[in-house]
């Protein structure tokens, strides 16, 4: 089975409901196809499956939904794989902005305003 990956990025979009049977119903925005199963594999009753009698959105869909293993490997191609290096950058860059650490932050530059704010107020009050 020969998949097209424009058809599966359109696929990951749509929703899809079993049916009774093995008869999924597979919605779109503007959409509502019904794909089922026969002994030649699965069908469905869109145009463009007609036409072009390999896997539409639809069936794609419904292997996503099944857990088709060749509709897992083919969204794969879709999707960059996600390296080491790409994961500690992000835990790091995460860190700083951790709630904790802005707080304690804050905090600190507060306290020493305060602080600072006294000892102008008593050197005022001693020069008067
Ligand atoms: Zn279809």
């Amino acid at each position: 089975m020969t998949i097209d990956l424009l058809r599966l990025m359109r696929a990951v979009h749509l929703d899809t409901r079993p049916q009774d049977g093995e008869v999924w119903a597979v919605t779109g925005p503007e959409s509502f196809h019904l794909v089922s199963v026969d002994d030649s594999g699965l069908l469905c009753d869109c145009e463009d499956f007609a036409f072009c009698g390999g896997p539409c959105k639809h069936i794609l869909r419904v292997g996503l939904a099944n857990g088709d293993c060749d509709t897992i490997k083919a969204l794969r191609q879709l999707l960059p794989n996600p390296t080491r290096r790409a994961v500690r950058r992000q835990t790091s860059r995460s860190h700083p902005e951790s709630p904790n650490s802005v707080g304690t932050d804050r905090d600190s530059r507060k306290a020493g305003t305060h602080v600072g704010a006294g000892a102008t107020n008593a050197e005022h009050q001693g020069a008067a």
